[in-house]
């Protein structure tokens, strides 16, 4: 398979390494951009490598970084953390807690396998220790993706749809 945008070799999700890349960045700006995640001038305490890269290279929101203190941290939070929260209290019959405030989530429309690529590509570390229980439901999806490409993208929706509820 060729690229969609320049018929490069494929990378992964139908894009070349250039065009993957650029995906991934469209996706996290487009959704801090239209879920305001992140104030202008805000103080935001960031741990993770991935998510500074993410914040001072990527998006072009002038904030204040630390390490601790005052403010909302930012989460390396994935897309599929974001289902797994939602799948579990659902299969053990607890209530879907609304996310909190004080944490921003910032990779919430980019999945592990994504996220781990991107990483790479980027030489920064990211890596997702997933229990058995995590682990079976995520294959579980996969396994629904085959059939349905949109399957964790329709999911995600879904959650959002509840959290406004
Ligand atoms: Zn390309």
């Amino acid at each position: 398979m060729a690229c969609l945008k320049c018929k490069s070799k494929e990378f992964m999700n139908s894009f070349c390494k250039k065009h993957f890349i650029e995906n991934i960045e469209r996706r996290v700006k487009r959704d801090v951009r239209q879920n305001s995640l992140i104030q202008k001038n805000e103080k935001l305490i960031v741990k993770d490598p991935l998510c500074r890269h993410f914040i001072e290279d990527v998006l072009n929101v002038p904030v204040e970084i630390k390490r601790s203190g005052k403010g909302r941290e930012v989460l390396l939070w994935t897309m599929d953390d974001e289902l797994l929260e939602f799948l579990t209290a659902l299969f053990r019959g607890r209530k879907h807690k609304r996310p909190a405030k004080n944490r921003i989530r910032l990779f919430r429309t980019v999945n592990d396998r994504e996220l781990e690529a991107y990483a790479n590509l980027k030489r920064l570390k990211f890596s997702r220790k997933r229990t058995k229980e995590e682990k079976g439901i995520l294959k579980e999806i996969d396994r629904l993706e085959k059939e349905h490409k949109e399957t964790r993208f329709s999911l995600l929706k879904s959650i959002e749809e509840l959290n406004r509820l």
